[in-house]
């Protein structure tokens, strides 16, 4: 399937790729889940599409797409970091001959090479081999080091546009479109996830402090902890609403969960005093999970705070 997006960026790529003048080293930087690696896989594509449009179908589109094909390098980091082992293993590939067509070289999350492996590369992107073009990914630029910045042209990437990520998914719902803010990785997340029901989780779990028996709640709260949710993915929809409760009054639309309109009205009703209390102590909880304290415990406590403040603010 062709890509979608970033229409500018990939047709300036691709004008210096037909005039045989791509840049040697490359930074594309721009947020995490935009699509940076798939453009400096359509740029290879272009190279060896059988039908020299990057058609993303073809077999030698595939391979690469696969990243099987053979002038093709990819590294990121084992752990924590970008290891100078790999980068020598790189280098020593790069040393034999190029053939007739350009090496590629991607490095993943490029600010996580350490220091030695960056020093090990820098030589080589400030003369890189024949016919090897460097990719660095990043979704943080100013965390790459100078001397490696000051060796590459870096090309700014942003999110999609609303419009885009419904051509690239026209099935999945508006609010789903919303929530990926732009970022066809994280849809692409959401998507293969249960992410309805982690929504609705996260609903009632904002909607704790309407519910005053302490032995329901008790009750609900064990069973969400042994349903076992992706608990990430529920902090992040908790997030979204209360960020649209908090902006409702301001610019509807800016909403991510238009769907759920009569719950941010409702919620936005009890004031902004309550929502940001309310936002700070799901950052909390979450917080409370990374560090595997007690989650039913911390989700009842969760309760009780939320339903004090509640009574304060409405009393
Ligand atoms: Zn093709």
């Amino acid at each position: 399937m062709p890509l979608i997006g970033h229409a500018k960026e990939r047709q300036y790529l691709l004008k210096k790729q037909r005039e045989d003048r791509i840049f040697p080293v490359m930074i594309f930087h721009g947020p995490n889940g935009i699509g940076k690696k798939a453009v400096a896989l359509e740029l290879i594509c272009n190279e060896v599409c059988s039908h020299q449009s990057a058609c993303g179908d073809c077999p030698a589109c595939q391979k690469v797409q696969n990243l099987e094909y053979e002038n093709l390098f990819v590294l990121r980091p084992e752990g924590k970091f970008i290891k100078i082992e790999a980068v020598r293993q790189l280098l020593s590939a790069l040393s034999l001959r190029a053939q007739d067509l350009t090496r590629y070289v991607i490095l993943e999350e490029a600010e996580k090479l350490n220091p030695q492996a960056a020093n090990a590369l820098l030589k080589t992107l400030e003369e890189p081999p024949e016919k090897t073009v460097f990719i660095l990914l990043t979704s943080n630029l100013s965390s790459l080091l100078p001397t490696i910045r000051s060796r590459a042209i870096p090309i700014a990437f942003n999110t999609l546009s609303f419009q885009e990520l419904q051509e690239l998914s026209p099935e999945s719902p508006t609010w789903l479109l919303k929530a990926a803010q732009g970022r066809p990785g994280l849809l692409e997340d959401l998507k293969q996830h249960d992410s309805l029901q982690e929504r609705k989780l996260a609903l009632e779990v904002l909607s704790l402090y309407r519910e005053s028996s302490r032995h329901e709640n008790f009750q609900k709260i064990k069973q969400w902890v042994k349903d076992k949710p992706n608990w990430d993915r529920v902090f992040f929809f908790m997030q979204s609403f209360l960020r649209d409760a908090r902006i409702l009054s301001i610019n509807e639309d800016k909403l991510l969960n238009l769907d759920q309109k009569a719950y941010l009205q409702d919620l936005s009703q009890i004031g902004d005093d309550f929502i940001d209390l309310q936002y700070r102590a799901t950052i909390r909880l979450q917080e409370q999970f990374l560090a595997n304290q007690d989650k039913s415990l911390c989700l009842e406590n969760f309760w009780f705070e939320s339903k004090k403040k509640y009574v304060s603010v409405t009393a």
